[in-house]
């Protein structure tokens, strides 16, 4: 009960409108309510202070020659003293930055100082109404009066000091009168005491109205703040906090580090499980990166699997990497969403504030060049920004931007390089290969635009473009020809390709068994499953299947097995070492025998050398591609490639 007590008289002085039967508040919004109220009364603190001392001034002027002059006169100079001093002590405070924030204890002071000037003033009444003539009574109670008025008004933010200021001098005032015998006295207290009533309703009803206002505006402010999924701040929030952490950095010269990480592979368990696992998923996340975090680290949820940290404190690499390394050693272990298990690794890029900037679209760029280095380099990788990849990123953006309309700029071209068959010496077909003419840049190689039109999704229309490019002119190649397709991982999740296919064979007039289209193991990790299916429906309509770069990937002997597969194409690593290297001579002769054993044909790639040839002709391989049989070329040089046979050492350019 005690402690009860103690506590709510903490709260009242506090300015707690709980005590008045007010809202109650969380403490950190208490904290803002707090800043917001004192901010309030100390813009009119200056001004109440130069009336303090008016007003002292003027009941000096009231009771000179009486013999309450000297008296006067020291009541007066504690009043002009104090008063000079607070409002000196409000104009600086009031001219540094408004806090955010307010303890308790600045306004329990606050509470007190007004407790001290408001019975300051009511000793006024009680020391000098008795012995004062009519008119200095006349000037005192209008005083008293004008005292508590501008008193409530000053404090109506905060009831308790609005009571602890008027209070004392409604009580001094009302002694006064009882003290002077009259008549009237009964009426004068009687007035008193409502006026006392009706003004403290009044601020109590100011302050609640006030309160609640901030209570709601906060409340509309959080919630834009908030990711609706996660409870984890948004990017809006994000953006703010960014913006507030470059401000130290630029003013007290303050570190800070941003991470941003993803999943590795989100988009595969939004495809796999459906929305809603995808969401328990991140909602997982978001509470394994609060255990991995401190309080301080700001933690915000960007977009989809994407979230960002801003970190202040401990801003040394070593210490920011010990925490990204707790970040992906949390992800590492195994979600368990509605009794599955869902393995969902994370990488981390990082960039340090000033070292690498202090703007924050230029910091952004940073993380995100980082993060996608440390995607490349496999799941739990941690990257920090180095300035090698500013060059890197520069030219990584101009190609994402400019692939865009290179499709539409006719700055995309196929090459076609050939297939010799080894049986007839002939040739058997070509692989559509894609080109890409940069206007300023040059040739760029599609190893590096495409993983790009893969990201940005404009794989797919690249992709339909270049099956119908090959169908078109493989339509006027003679018919023991065949056109070889790559296809990458991401357009083998569309839907919409194999309609694109078929139509497109439509279009151009190609026999289906004259298209073959290329995949690589990748392809077959994420969505195993939909992509046999997919391939299935392919081979039903004759169009065959090739495994493009065995050996590379995770080969798996069960690919070979399930798979509708009509050809296996040995990576280029594995010719080149043929001669050199015998273990690599023994995988590609048993890689031979075993796809023969499974009706499975094998292409050779990249034959440089006829002795290479030689070596792959007496293994028993029946196809070969590389730049010794000829190097990818336009479309127009493919008739007369076409028709030569391939003596010995006859090289095709
Ligand atoms: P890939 O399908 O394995 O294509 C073979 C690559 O090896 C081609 O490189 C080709 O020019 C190169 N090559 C062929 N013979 C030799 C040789 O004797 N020696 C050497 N050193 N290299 C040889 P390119 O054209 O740069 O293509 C690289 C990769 O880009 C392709 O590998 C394929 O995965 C991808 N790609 C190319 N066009 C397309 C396309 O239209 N769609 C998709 N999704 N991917 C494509
Ligand atoms: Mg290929
Ligand atoms: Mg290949």
């Amino acid at each position: 009960m005690q402690r009860l007590s103690a506590a709510m008289l903490g709260d009242l002085l506090a300015g707690d409108l709980r005590v008045f039967g007010g809202p109650s508040t969380i403490e950190p919004l208490a904290g803002r309510i707090r800043a917001e109220q004192v901010n309030i009364v100390l813009r009119n603190t200056l001004l109440g202070m130069l009336a303090n001392i008016l007003n002292a001034a003027t009941v000096v002027m009231a009771v000179w020659g009486s013999p309450d002059q000297t008296k006067a006169i020291v009541w007066a100079s504690v009043i002009i003293g104090a008063a000079g001093f607070v409002g000196l002590r409000a104009r600086t405070s009031f001219r540094s930055a408004k806090p955010r924030s307010v303890s308790r204890r600045t306004t329990q002071n606050l509470v007190r100082n007004a407790f001290l000037f408001g019975t300051w003033w009511g000793a006024l009444p009680v020391l000098f109404f008795g012995g004062a003539t009519s008119a200095a009574q006349v000037v005192i109670t209008c005083l008293s009066a004008g005292m508590i008025a501008g008193g409530a008004a000053s404090f109506y933010t905060i009831p308790i000091a609005a009571i602890a200021y008027t209070l004392p001098i409604f009580v001094g005032s009302a002694l006064a009168i009882v003290w002077v015998e009259d008549a009237v006295n009964l009426p004068v207290a009687i007035l008193i005491v409502s006026y006392a009533i009706t003004l403290f309703r009044a601020v109590l009803a100011h302050a609640s109205e006030f309160t609640q206002r901030l209570i709601l505006q906060a409340e509309s402010e959080n919630a834009i703040r908030r990711d609706v999924l996660t409870s984890l701040p948004n990017r809006f929030s994000f953006n703010e906090r960014l913006e507030n952490a470059l401000v130290d950095a630029k003013q007290f010269d303050q570190h800070f580090a941003l991470l941003l990480f993803d999943l590795n592979n989100f988009d595969e368990v939004n495809d796999r499980f459906g929305r809603a696992i995808a969401d328990a998923l991140l909602v997982e996340v978001a509470a394994r990166l609060r255990k991995s975090t401190r309080e301080s680290d700001g933690i915000a949820r960007l977009d989809g699997d994407e979230f960002a940290i801003i970190v202040t404190c401990d801003t040394r690499p070593d210490q920011i990497r010990f925490l990204a390394k707790q970040i992906t050693d949390g992800m590492r272990t195994p979600f368990i969403i509605e009794g599955r298990e869902i393995y969902c690794g994370a990488s981390i890029g990082i960039t340090l504030a000033p070292t690498d900037g202090l703007d924050a679209n230029q910091l952004l760029r940073c993380v995100d060049t980082a993060l996608h280095r440390a995607k490349t380099l496999g799941t739990g990788s941690i990257q920090f920004f180095s300035a090698n990849d500013d060059e890197v990123a520069t030219r990584r953006h101009a190609l994402e931007r400019d692939l865009a309309s290179a499709l539409a700029s006719d700055q995309l071209w196929l090459a076609f390089q050939p297939f010799l068959d080894l049986g007839s010496d002939r040739i058997r077909g070509f692989e559509a290969l894609l080109r890409w003419q940069h206007p300023t840049l040059g040739a760029i190689p599609p190893s590096e635009f495409i993983p790009i039109a893969e990201e940005t999704g404009l794989i797919h229309s690249i992709g339909h473009w270049a099956v119908k490019t090959a169908c078109l002119a493989a339509a006027r190649w003679p018919r023991d020809l065949r056109v070889s397709v790559n296809l990458s991982a991401v357009q083998l999740k569309n839907k919409v390709l194999l309609d694109g296919i078929l139509e497109t064979l439509a279009e151009a007039g190609l026999e289906p068994r004259r298209l073959e289209v290329e995949i690589t193991e990748n392809v077959l990790i994420s969505n195993f499953e939909e992509t046999i299916s997919l391939l299935r429906s392919l081979s039903s309509l004759s169009v065959t299947v090739a495994l493009d770069d065995f050996g590379t990937g995770y080969s798996s002997l069960t690919y070979l097995r399930k798979l509708p597969l009509s050809r296996l194409k040995i990576d280029r690593s594995f010719v080149q070492d043929l001669l050199t290297d015998a273990d690599c001579a023994a995988i590609v002769r048993s890689l031979v025998e075993l796809a023969h054993e499974l009706r499975i044909e094998v292409t050779a790639e990249g034959v440089e050398t006829s002795d290479q040839l030689d070596y792959l002709r007496r293994v028993g391989c029946d196809e070969v591609q590389g730049y010794l049989i000829g190097k990818p070329v336009r479309v127009d040089d493919i008739p007369g490639i076409a028709a030569k046979p391939f003596g010995q050492k006859q090289v095709l350019q």
